[in-house]
């Protein structure tokens, strides 16, 4: 970390760059390891809360799981031969990313509790202030702020009058008892069918508010015996093996259905229609949990205690519109009061905001919220223009959806690393995207888009954002990790030092 002023380039003074990573989380963490790897030893991480793990720290609601195999869902470089299931619980999740922080000396450079509020690029360098006030400078920045991590609460009228306990599912509250209680959960998304799925036998009465049924597909659970951690332990190339298997696999059926592979479509449409069948035996149920668009045009669920949970005699399925919250409960378009004691707000996130509310300024005086307007885009999910040395792990329009975050973070790392190399080598001070490859890349995205089963499919969900367009990757995934392992830097300004201080001064 530099202090003070410092406007001459890292890579002609010979030095290390300084690199802030904001958040240590799954990417925060993946980056420091990756950076470290390839020779960048001045990191800083500044992290909000006083521990890493991001979604995984965050999120503590009973059922909470991770619907992508843990085989793959590890970090390349730490395989894990000790998962205890196919499909890891947030628990287990998040003493992996401790543990991998603290084996690989992550921990020794993250700032803990130390939010950071603004960030300005003063060129070539930016200056990094954080929620104490210090003010810092750095090289360059990587935002590793993950994608859904701001609460979307509901603008439900009467919801603050609720006499009840009520808390979104991200801010669960232990200390509330939900034993014998009557319990409400609003939403169906993965989120909410984990929770439904987890706590229904507990409670006294489950109220599930549905907006819109889901398309839900079975997750097919396994408990690892200690037989196999064995085996993996004593050859690690089957640890190497199964996260490929699953990569291979996932991205090859879940990545093509979404963007317009119809057969995959249609087999991921009757996986989820037989699920259906098979676990709801009540036709007028079952009618009402069917959705009216196709398979994986939302987020697709995997989850097979959700419809188990919802045919429980004390469970409900409550498919009127929600009109206010009350005192005592929720009052539903047709008059009735369904009365509670815990609400639950399974109601999802803000897709948009990324590294927002911190206010991020580069050259020339440019607003990245003002830049974004609502729909964030970046170049190749990484880099805006205007917005030199500025980085982004699980940026706008990357590969979202039924894969492994980890691994397009992983990938988006190796890219940043060419760039540092490119700057190393060349002695350049800055790299920023350029206007017309943005655009170029953003309209070959806003052309394929409407092939897309997000699009195609006939729902609204959360990846459309203020455009009305999906803020998603509209090519086969393995395309994007390929383009990402072989930078055209043609695609960028390479800045020396002196160069682009006269657009920062504008
Ligand atoms: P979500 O998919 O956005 O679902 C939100 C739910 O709340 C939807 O059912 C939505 O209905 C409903 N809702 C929102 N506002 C409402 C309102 N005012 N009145 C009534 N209903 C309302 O959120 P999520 O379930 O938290 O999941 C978000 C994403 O997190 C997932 O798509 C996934 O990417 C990730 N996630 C992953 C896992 C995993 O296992 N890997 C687990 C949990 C979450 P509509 O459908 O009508 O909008």
């Amino acid at each position: 970390m530099t202090a003070g002023a410092d406007l001459r380039a890292w890579s002609t003074e010979g030095r290390q760059p300084s690199i802030a990573i904001i958040g240590a989380g799954m990417s925060g963490i993946a980056a420091v390891v990756k950076l470290r790897r390839a020779g960048y030893s001045d990191l800083s991480v500044f992290e909000k809360t006083d521990r890493v793990g991001g979604t995984w720290r965050e999120n503590t609601y009973p059922g909470l799981s991770c619907d992508v195999p843990s085989r793959w869902y590890s970090f390349s470089f730490a395989l894990n031969p000790d998962w205890n299931y196919r499909y890891s619980y947030g628990p287990e999740i998040q003493a992996y990313m401790e543990t991998v922080a603290e084996d690989f000396g992550v921990t020794d450079v993250v700032r803990f509790r130390t939010p950071v509020t603004d960030l300005r690029y003063e060129a070539p360098s930016w200056r990094l202030t954080t929620g104490n006030g210090e003010e810092l400078r750095f090289d360059i920045v990587i935002s590793a702020t993950g994608v859904l991590h701001h609460p979307a609460v509901p603008e439900i009228e009467g919801l603050d009058t609720f006499e009840g306990a009520c808390f979104h599912s991200a801010r669960w509250d232990p200390s509330v008892e939900i034993a014998g209680k009557r319990v409400g959960v609003i939403g169906t998304g993965s989120t909410a069918a984990q929770i439904v799925g987890a706590i229904t036998q507990d409670v006294g009465e489950m109220f599930v508010f549905q907006r819109t049924p889901q398309w839900m597909a079975p997750l097919y659970q396994k408990k690892y015996s200690s037989f196999t951690k064995r085996l993996l332990r004593l050859f690690p190339f089957l640890q190497r093996f199964g996260y490929d298997w699953y990569k291979r696999g996932m991205i090859r059926v879940f990545g093509a259905a979404t963007v317009g592979d119809k057969n995959k479509q249609q087999i991921l449409s009757r996986i989820c229609r037989k699920n259906l069948e098979q676990n709801v035996s009540d036709p007028e149920l079952r009618a009402r949990l069917t959705p009216d668009y196709q398979a994986a045009c939302k987020r697709l669920v995997f989850c097979s205690d959700f419809y188990p949970a919802i045919s429980q005699p004390h469970a409900h399925l409550v498919t009127d519109a929600i009109a206010r919250v009350t005192p005592k409960g929720v009052q539903t378009a047709d008059g009735s009061v369904h009365e509670l004691d815990v609400l639950v707000l399974a109601t999802g996130f803000d897709p948009s905001a990324f590294i927002l509310p911190t206010k991020v300024t580069g050259e020339g005086g440019r607003d990245l919220e003002t830049f974004w307007d609502g729909a964030p885009r970046a170049h190749r999910a990484v880099a805006m223009p205007g917005f030199p040395n500025f980085w982004m792990l699980e940026g706008p329009t990357g590969p979202v959806g039924n894969l492994s975050l980890i691994t397009v973070t992983e990938h988006q790392l190796d890219y940043v690393i060419s760039m540092l190399d490119k700057m190393k080598a060349e002695g350049l001070a800055a790299i920023a995207a350029k206007e017309a490859a943005f655009r170029e890349y953003n309209d070959a995205m806003r052309e394929a888009i409407p092939n897309t089963v997000w699009v195609t499919g006939g729902c609204t969900s959360w990846y459309m954002d203020k455009s009305g367009m999906p803020n998603l990757y509209p090519f086969p995934p393995q395309r994007y990790l390929d383009d990402m392992q072989d930078p055209d830097f043609s695609e960028f300004r390479l800045m020396r030092d002196g160069e682009g201080e006269a657009l920062a001064a504008a």
